[in-house]
């Protein structure tokens, strides 16, 4: 394989430009040219390439978001998109393509494999929603932001006595919810997974509140409810002062973690070796510390399974 080219889709996930560097470096080092693709599929329609060498990764690994741009292309979903990508694809000579994003993302790479387009996805996103790796690029950071706002939020909960709710990321999947609110000690963690009453999370608070606590702190994934629906009934049936703050996008940016960037580094570096060795159609994955490759189609047909005991070690440890 001479020619490749990588793209980053969907929603952005710290992390993902040290995939990128480590894409183009190792497909360099292996004697291949790339191009970056700007604004993910939309760029493959547009033609928005741009040839990428050792130095235009420099200085990057530490930088949040993606040099390359991202972006969702509903027209890349009909035939018509479809068919201008391809042509731009073979006008450039790229025989492969790095396709770094969500389960979305791959949905596109899969199309593209079965033209003849050799794909090889690398989970970039911060839900840690997809099946066959524990991490996805972008979750570790983004739980150890939540982590860090917590940390902050403690502070000022002990001086008022308040119970806080702090909505995270997560409309489908509790995870970020569930880590961080682990790392945080959080009395609550709320995730759309695991059904719950708010009489339930009342109770907690009031038990917590006549054994001496100063404060609580609930985390809630946006999927499990509004965190100020949530923190107005808290109020209703408690009586309790409750502050709502919503993290929203401050979970998207911020400088990688090592954790990310040696995560981003290996995916990348096992994209190109496969796409050397001739396959498509696979992701990279990490599970139980070691690369784990699987084909595309499968990610999609799974689900990822929600940590349970985690989840119920996080009850223990907050009684
Ligand atoms: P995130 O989970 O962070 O939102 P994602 O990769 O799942 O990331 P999506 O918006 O679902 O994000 O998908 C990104 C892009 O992938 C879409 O805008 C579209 O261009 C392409 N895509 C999604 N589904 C398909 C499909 N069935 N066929 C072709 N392309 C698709």
């Amino acid at each position: 394989m001479k020619r490749i080219g990588i793209l980053t889709s969907g929603g952005d996930a710290p992390g993902m430009n040290a995939a990128i560097r480590a894409v183009v470096r190792s497909a360099i080092y292996n004697g291949m040219e790339v191009y970056g693709i700007k604004r993910g599929y939309a760029g493959l329609i547009n033609g928005d390439f741009v040839k990428m060498d050792l130095g235009s990764v420099g200085d990057i690994i530490h930088r949040g978001g993606t040099i390359l741009r991202t972006a969702r292309s509903e027209e890349f979903k009909t035939p018509e998109g479809m068919e201008k990508a391809l042509k731009n694809i073979e006008a450039l000579g790229l025989e492969g393509l790095v396709v770094i994003g969500g389960d979305g993302s791959f949905r596109g790479a899969i199309e593209l494999s079965k033209r003849g387009v050799a794909t090889i996805g690398i989970p970039g996103t911060i839900d840690n929603d997809i099946p066959f790796t524990d991490y996805s690029i972008g979750f570790d950071t983004a739980v150890n932001t939540v982590v860090e706002a917590v940390n902050k939020i403690r502070d000022t909960a002990t001086s008022h006595e308040r119970t806080f709710i702090i909505e995270v990321m997560g409309r489908e999947s509790g995870n970020i919810a569930l880590y961080s609110g682990v790392a945080c000690g959080a009395e609550t963690i709320l995730v759309p997974e695991i059904p719950f009453t708010i009489n339930d999370v009342c109770n907690k608070i009031m038990s917590g509140y006549r054994r001496g606590k100063l404060h609580s702190v609930i985390i809630l994934a946006e999927g499990a409810g509004h965190g100020f629906d949530v923190g107005r009934e808290i109020k209703n049936i408690t009586g309790f002062e409750t502050r709502v703050i919503v993290l929203g996008h401050l979970q998207r940016g911020g400088t990688p973690t090592a954790f990310d960037r040696i995560l981003a580094s290996q995916m990348g570096g096992k994209a190109v070796e496969l796409l050397k060795s001739g396959m498509s159609n696979k992701m990279v994955g990490w599970v139980k510390g070691e690369l784990l490759v699987t084909d595309l189609e499968q990610i999609l047909t799974a689900h990822k399974v929600f940590n349970i005991e985690l989840f119920e070690l996080a009850n223990i440890l907050s009684i």
